[in-house]
Order: structure tokens, then sequence, then C-alpha cells
């Protein structure tokens, strides 16, 4: 079962404290992996475990027992990218264009690198930072690229109406009612 709700993928994951229970939790996630739809990468606390565990699989399996960027490019490329625990949706982020991993059940410094001629690397550079964000409570949505909409509609009183849109759907509601949903990054401001 996926975790959906963001307040618990909001949670700051532990430390596992020996590779036996980090492979544990591994398995488990690449199990669930395989079974999702077009998944490519897991990390344990969308699965209810708040391990520093998680599974890319791109090119091939591989498990990331308490990982650490120690490297990181500063320029970073531009990516859509979805995510298990949010189906349906899709973020423009800023991932960085090149980052040095460590963890540990991987000897040697792991490199991700967008800037080959092989997409594939693009998707597992960007993958293993979602995941390693995913373990420090990060999601997508925080690596938009685009400024979220919210931040202009500050003045808005609580009892003014607004429109807000999903994409598919538009809802005309007092801007309390609203703020939660366009907060939750769901919903957008379709006109004050
Ligand atoms: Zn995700």
């Amino acid at each position: 079962m996926i975790i959906t709700e963001e307040t618990k993928l909001r949670l700051m994951c532990e430390e596992v404290k020996t590779i036996k229970e980090g492979e544990d939790i591994g398995a488990q996630l690449l199990k669930e992996l395989t079974e999702s739809e077009n998944g490519i990468g897991l990390a344990a606390n969308q699965i209810g475990i708040n391990k520093r565990v998680c599974v890319i699989n791109v090119k091939e399996p591989l498990v990331l027992i308490n990982p650490k960027i120690v490297k990181q490019s500063e320029e970073q490329f531009m990516f859509a990218e979805g995510c298990l625990s949010f189906p349906g949706k899709h973020v423009r982020t800023g991932r960085h264009v090149s980052v040095v991993v460590e963890a540990d059940n991987h000897e040697g410094k792991l490199s991700f690198s967008a800037e080959s001629e092989d997409i594939n690397d693009a998707f597992e550079c960007a993958c293993v930072q979602h995941e390693i964000d995913h373990l420090d409570g990060i999601t997508m949505f925080d690596r938009a690229m685009v400024a979220q909409p919210h931040r202009a509609t500050e003045k808005i009183g609580r009892n003014d109406k607004v429109t807000i849109t999903d994409g598919k759907e538009t809802k005309e509601l007092k801007w309390k009612k609203a703020q939660p949903l366009v907060e939750s990054g769901d919903w957008e401001m379709a006109s004050v």
C-alpha cells in the first residue's frame, strides 16, 4: 500500500541500524515498485516505514541504505516528474545535473549525471534526488521550478470569493475554504 497522505510524507526518516534491516526494507520496496504502474523509484516512508531506505529502478534495481548526497552540481536541469504518492500529478522540478551519493550498502561512491546521451541517466539522476528528498520529508512540489501561485494571494480576505481549478474541475469558494486546497498544491487560483 502506497501512502498518499501528504502529512505522513512530511516526517523525517531515521537511519536503519543494520544493513540487514535495510535490505529487508529494500526488498519490500522493490516488490511494491514492481507491482506499481510506471514506478521508477520508491522510498520507505511511502509504504509507511519511516526509515532511510529507498530504491530506484531505471536501468537496474538499486537499493540505497542510509543514502546521503555528498556532492551536487550547482547547475540544475528541468525535469517533469510524477510520484507514486501523488497519482496523476506532474511537476516541473529543478534537479542538480549531477550528484554523488554514499550509502551504507555500497562501498564506493555512486555518481549520477544527467549529462550523458542516454535519457535513462537523466531519469536515474532525478529519481535518486526525488527519493532521497522523500527520506527528508520533502516532496517534488517543494522542488517546483515555477513559483507557487498562492504566494501572490496573501492579501485576500478570508470571506472573499475566489475561483480555483485543478485543471479539470473549477470551484468558486470563500478564501478560507479554498486556501488549504491551494496550499496542498493540487489546486491553483483561476482568478481572484
Ligand atoms: Zn515520490
